[in-house]
């Protein structure tokens, strides 16, 4: 690994696990985070659950898996640049979606809206509440007794409300930011951008292999187009070589653009601000960040998305079924808890422990319970 940036999170000055584990050498730094993280049973299960496309909708769409190993090249290729901790921004990256239900955001509103009276459902938190609690693979703890840096950087969102309440249960600890408007290290808000960067480049992909996104759409979007048209400059035989080739690589130009514009922003802010140490980091304003043009070009990008793609009659209609299957199971396991397994049946808090098991779903097993538990098939094409 390269030498380390002076604002970077050494793992030696690391404020350390929530249980003392006597036997790690801090040496081995966030590795261990990694190491913890991939082989846990959440982390596998991303494999068959939905970032925009319903996993039986096609097998070559994004998972939340593969979007996290986007995630993950991303964030660590620019790290190594910034020379901040790869192994910390490898962490955060594939453990950022960990608390994410099934069927996307569809799945997460219903959740939400299930739990409305109950403390409410936010995928942010429950990504900690798997490494900290939910994940059982280890003798002498629940959760993976990840580093503080780890977890601060997995919340990456949160209310005020859940905020205190961390506090309360954790004084000082990941709730307290939110609370005293600090920033959280600078691997934290590199993986932070690096999501927002492979989910607008692969929802291009996948929304142009899906057959809703056009390429004639797509010149309409400056950012796509500008690399589109570098592309084509530079390999005029694109044009007549067929679509997908074309297409990968104005996405891959931009995808390289928008780490390349991110890299140099984010030195002139460190060079600006020249923060101490990755405490100073706290205190300062976010430092990783776009230059103005890219981040309005990656706005319109975004917005297009939303319009094309995300609100799509047919990905609505999906996650109009997709949150009936939620709702259905939050009310059939609620009034029938020993339809789940033990640990959760067996939980004091029946609306959150019936929270944790949904959660926790793929795609496809929550499609099978619902139609176990309501002898109804909400999605014909997945049987
Ligand atoms: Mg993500």
């Amino acid at each position: 690994m390269s030498q380390l940036a002076p604002w970077a999170s050494d793992p030696s000055r690391s404020r350390g696990r929530r249980i003392d584990e006597p036997g790690l050498a801090c040496e081995q730094g966030y590795r261990i985070d990694r190491e913890r993280i991939v082989h846990c049973s959440a982390f596998r299960r991303l494999v068959y659950k939905t970032q925009v496309f319903i996993n039986h909708e096609g097998d070559l769409f994004r998972t939340r898996l593969t979007h996290s190993l986007e995630v993950a090249q991303l964030a660590r290729s620019m790290a190594r640049e910034l020379q901040l901790d790869e192994d910390l921004v490898e962490a955060i990256a594939l453990a950022h979606d960990l608390g994410h239900t099934p069927f996307g955001h569809a799945g997460q509103d219903a959740l939400h809206e299930c739990m409305r009276a109950h403390g409410g459902f936010e995928h942010n938190l429950q990504s900690l509440r798997v490494v900290d609690l939910l994940e059982q693979c280890h003798a002498r703890f629940d959760g993976l007794n990840l580093s503080f840096e780890t977890r601060e950087g997995i919340l990456k969102h949160c209310s005020r409300a859940h905020a205190e309440r961390l506090e309360h249960d954790e004084p000082g600890g990941v709730g307290q930011r939110f609370l005293a408007g600090l920033q959280p290290s600078l691997e934290a808000q590199l993986v932070n951008l690096a999501d927002e960067m492979a989910y607008n480049a692969h929802d291009i992909d996948d929304g142009v292999r899906s057959g809703l996104v056009t390429a004639e759409q797509l010149l309409d979007v400056p950012l796509y187009r500008r690399f589109r048209d570098d592309a084509l400059a530079e390999f005029p035989a694109l044009q007549r070589r067929g679509g997908r080739r074309l297409l990968f690589d104005s996405i891959r130009r931009m995808r390289e653009a928008l780490a390349a514009d991110l890299v140099a922003t984010t030195q002139g802010l460190l060079r600006r601000h020249a923060p101490l140490d990755a405490d100073a980091v706290r205190h300062a304003p976010p430092l990783v960040a776009f230059s103005a043009p890219m981040r309005q070009a990656g706005s319109e990008l975004k917005r297009f998305l939303f319009s094309a793609l995300y609100r799509h009659a047919q990905v609505k209609s999906s996650t109009e079924r997709a949150r009936q299957v939620v709702a259905e199971l939050f009310a059939a396991y609620l009034q029938r808890p020993d339809e789940m397994p033990g640990e959760h049946a067996a939980q004091p808090r029946r609306e959150r422990a019936v929270a944790d098991y949904i959660a926790g779903m793929t795609d496809r097993f929550a499609l099978r319970e619902h139609q176990r538990l309501t002898g109804r098939v909400l999605f014909a094409d997945a049987a």
